[in-house]
Formats: structure tokens, sequence, C-alpha cells
């Protein structure tokens, strides 16, 4: 097993894409299960802090450490199996998404979750249940995993297969490889109703694999991954459409959910979001206030009806549809992601460019709570002359409101605009992380999601999986 322990070798694993870092003495790179539960047997021993990484794509520090040891897992990173008949894949947690994507796609297979950011690696979207564009039609990544192979704080090891272990009520018991019986009161916790990656997931007489997925590398180590797998599409519309007005825009994405359309994705990018990609793609409409990007799924030839029902909608939302960008092949498909993934990209550049951490939110609320959480957004950040560029899952509800602060005074006035949008989301019965968990910078917005008792209770089940508090040290709680 390779170990690093060099301050230079190791300059990587102690920050993420959002810009936190962090500092630890040293990086261990186990290749097989055994190695792991070596690496977690001496760090229990020695009550030694241990950060689980996956590709530190994450925007919540959940994957840098504020000390100790690093377990990455970039060496586990095999694909055991891709299953064509019972539609499965079988790996580790290391495999790269977009490795994994490219496999799919030359079985004509095809793995929804998408979060924007490919390069991450699928133990890190487990940990995370990271969303992405498609959420709107499939779901987050939770719906896809089918079982889990889990390391404890101890060395004891969990396989974990859904449909097979559900809590009863609120009690839990699980049993690991060897033996060993644990037994685990679950709280009762209001999960909104929205799309969540916030805290532990718990519910009565649920099942017990939803408890490790989204536990930001607090409770185990995952190692085995059996995913689930759909036909691939025949094909996909993609476009993005230009609206002068944003509520034009809104309006867009409210008539595509009233009616039903089957759209893949639904995705949002405001003004803010145009002109700061204009220098790069000077093709962005001119006069245009937002845009929109939908996608939706071909089947059985009916492109030309998905297309006319496309342009009407379009019409009737007075957009611009002579200068929509439809995409037609592969390339041009790319070329708009690229446009979507570029902003955040940007956003991440811009910010660590003038030494700030990444300040954007994460929220979603009930569709019919949504636009006052946006013009409350908008509203008070415009109050205080801060730049900001507004995009995101729209069609979810979903909201990546992020602040551009020009100096030290404005960062810090942003903290708190951030704060007040994550309030306004939870009085709206939304919640404080949709998609990027809470990792360590948003720990104080989980408290005030779930109150004190329940992060008690939550906090009591990670001390009975990890008594020593040896995983993920600093992370939710
Ligand atoms: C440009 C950009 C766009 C993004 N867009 C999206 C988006 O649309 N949707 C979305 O959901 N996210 C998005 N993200 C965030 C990020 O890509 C996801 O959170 C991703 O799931 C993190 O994966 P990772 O491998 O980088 O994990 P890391 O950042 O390394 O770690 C994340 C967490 O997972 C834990 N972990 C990792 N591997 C394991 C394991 N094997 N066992 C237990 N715990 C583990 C870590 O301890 C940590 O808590 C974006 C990021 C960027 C930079």
């Amino acid at each position: 097993m390779i170990i690093k322990n060099k301050q230079d070798e190791i300059q990587n694993f102690i920050k993420d894409a959002s810009n936190y870092k962090g500092k630890c003495s040293v990086v261990y790179f186990p290749e097989n299960e055994s190695d792991v539960i070596s690496i977690l047997k001496e760090a229990s021993k020695n009550k030694i802090s241990v950060t689980i990484t996956g590709n530190r794509t994450g925007l919540t520090g959940a994957g840098v450490p504020s000390e100790g040891i690093v377990v990455s897992t970039e060496k586990l990173n095999r694909i055991l199996e891709i299953n064509k008949d019972e539609l499965f894949v079988l790996l580790e947690p290391g495999v790269i998404l977009s490795t994994l994507q490219n496999e799919l796609k030359n079985s004509n297979l095809f793995y929804p979750p998408d979060p924007t950011e490919t390069s991450c690696f699928i133990g890190g979207t487990i940990a995370t249940n990271a969303s992405g564009a498609r959420t709107f039609k499939y779901g987050p990544t939770r719906d896809y995993v089918l079982s889990i192979n889990v390391i404890l704080a101890d060395g004891e090891k969990l396989i974990i297969k859904r449909g097979k272990t559900f809590t009863d009520g609120n009690k839990l018991q699980l049993e690991t490889e060897s033996g060993k019986k644990i037994k685990i009161e679950l709280p009762d916790v209001n999960i909104p109703g929205t799309k969540n990656a916030a805290g532990y997931f718990c519910k009565k007489n649920m099942d017990v694999i939803d408890l490790f997925i989204g536990s930001e590398g607090t409770l185990g180590v995952i190692i085995k991954i059996k995913l689930m797998l759909l036909k691939a599409p025949k094909g996909e519309i993609s476009c993005v459409v230009f609206f002068k007005q944003e509520t034009d825009g809104l309006n867009f994405i409210n008539a595509v959910r009233e009616k039903s359309i089957d759209a893949l994705a639904l995705e949002f990018f405001d003004k803010g979001s145009l002109d700061f990609l204009r220098k790069d793609l000077p093709n962005i409409s001119p006069k245009s206030d937002c845009a929109v990007w939908f996608e939706q799924e071909i089947n059985n030839g009916n492109e030309d009806t998905l297309l006319e029902n496309w342009i009407e909608l379009i019409k009737d939302s007075n957009g611009n549809e002579e200068q929509c960008w439809f995409a037609f092949n592969e390339r041009e498909k790319q070329k708009i992601k690229d446009f979507r993934h570029s902003i955040s990209e940007k956003i991440n550049e811009f910010m660590a460019g003038k030494g700030f951490r990444k300040l954007g939110t994460d929220v979603a609320v009930p569709n019919n709570n949504f636009i006052e959480l946006y013009n409350y957004a908008k509203q008070i950040t415009e109050n205080e002359a801060i730049k900001f560029v507004n995009y995101g899952h729209f069609g979810n509800s979903h909201m990546h409101f992020n602040f551009l602060p020009d100096s030290q005074k404005q960062y810090e006035k942003s903290k708190v605009l951030h704060d007040m949008i994550c309030r306004k989301a939870i009085s709206l019965r939304g919640t404080v992380s949709a998609e990027h968990g809470i990792g360590k910078t948003k720990k104080h917005l989980l408290l005030e999601m779930y109150g004190q008792e329940t992060i008690n209770k939550m906090f009591a089940i990670k001390k009975i999986l990890d008594p020593n508090l040896i995983l993920g040290r600093g992370n939710l709680f």
C-alpha cells in the first residue's frame, strides 16, 4: 500500500473544490479491503482522526481533513462487473463517474445520477447522496444504490443490501460479517419533501442502506458498491432557451412542471450567470435576462412531436425561439453540458482568485414556495450591492445562489446573507442542502434545520458505530 507523508506530496489532499483548506500528517492509499481494515483498526486503537476522501470535488470541506490521517479511495478503482441482463454494475468506490459513464455507453446502458462535475468518485457521490440535472426525472443517487459493503471504524464489515434489512419503527439492529450485533435508535426526523442531502436519513421502518447513503464519511468506509442501471434511451433533445425577462424563464419552468412534460433536466441561469459566461461564449443572446436548459429523452421516433411541443411552449412563454441552442448530436450536447459546467467552475475560480471560499447556497424548497425564496435572495443581496450569480436545478426548486464579493468586507456580509437565505429555506419547509451535503462548512445550518435534540440523536447513532469518533471528524457535527 502506498503511504505519503511528505507535505509537498499531500497538498492535493488538504483542499477541495470549494477551496476549503485543512491539514493532515499522512495519506494512505489502500488497494483492498484488508488494507482498509488494518488502517481503521490501528486508527481506532490510537484514537486518530480518519478522513475518507474521494476526488475532493465536494463543496463543503467534507473530504478534507482537519487533522490526523486521510484514507484515499483512488486505488480502489475497479469496475468489477457490468451485468447487462440484470442491469447492475458492481464496482469499487474510487471509480470516476465519467469512467463509469463511458463504459456504460459501450454497453448501451445508463446510470442516471449526474452531478455536473463528472471527475467525482462513485464513493463520494454515495456518501453525499449527489444529484444532478437528471435528478428532475430520475431522482438522486440514493435511488440507484442496491448494495454497499462498509468497513466500520473498528474494522468490522457490514454488507447491506437494499430491501433486506429495515428498521422496526425507529429501532435498528445490525449484524456485522463476524456476527457482532449493533443496536441503534433513530430519531424522528421531519425530512423535507424536497431533494435533500442534509444530515442522516432517518425515517420509521426505513431501509437500513439509506442511513449510510449521504452520511458523508462519518459512519464507515464504503468499499464495494452495486448500482442499478437502466437501458440507455434512443436519444435526447437538449436545448438552451433565452428569455428577455426573468419572469418568463421562471414561468416556462412552471409550465413544464404543470403540463407534466416528461423532461429529463430543467435548469435555470440568471442574467448574472449569462454575463459571467459571455466573455467565453459570445453567442449568448445579448438581450437576455435569463436562460433555461431542458433535456428530454427520445424514444420510438417521437422526436418531431416532442420538438413541436417544446417550440410551442417556448413561444407561449415569450422565449426567443430564433436563438435557442438546440443540440442535435453528441458534440453539440456536450457543448451545452460544458456551458452548464463552466458556470460552477468559473465561480470557484473567481472565489479562489480572491482568496475566498466558495459561498453558494444549495437550498431547495417545495415548488409553491420557490418564487418567494428566489425573490428574497435577490432582494437582500441587491440591497447590499453585492454581485451574484443565481442558477441551478430549478425544475426541483433547487437554487445555487452564489455570491461574488469584491472585498473582505463584502465577503463577510455575503456569509450573513447566505445564512439568511438558508434560514428562509428552512422557514419555507425546505432544506439547507439538497445535494452537496453539510460537511464542515454548513454544520450550524444543519443544527438550525433540525434542532439540537435531533442533532444529538443523530450524533448518538455515530457514537454507537464509531465510539472513538475517528471518522469524518468535523463533518455534520
Ligand atoms: C464544478 C462542480 C459542479 C458540481 N455540481 C454538482 C451537482 O450538480 N450535484 C452534486 O450533487 N454535486 C455537485 N458537485 C459536488 C461534488 O461533485 C459532489 O459532492 C461529489 O459527490 C463528491 O465526490 P468526490 O469523489 O469528489 O468526494 P469528496 O469531495 O472527496 O468527498 C465527499 C464526501 O464523501 C466522503 N467519501 C468519499 N468516498 C467515500 C467512501 N468510499 N466511503 C465513505 N465516505 C466517502 C468523504 O469523506 C466526504 O465526506 C459539484 C462540484 C463541482 C466542483
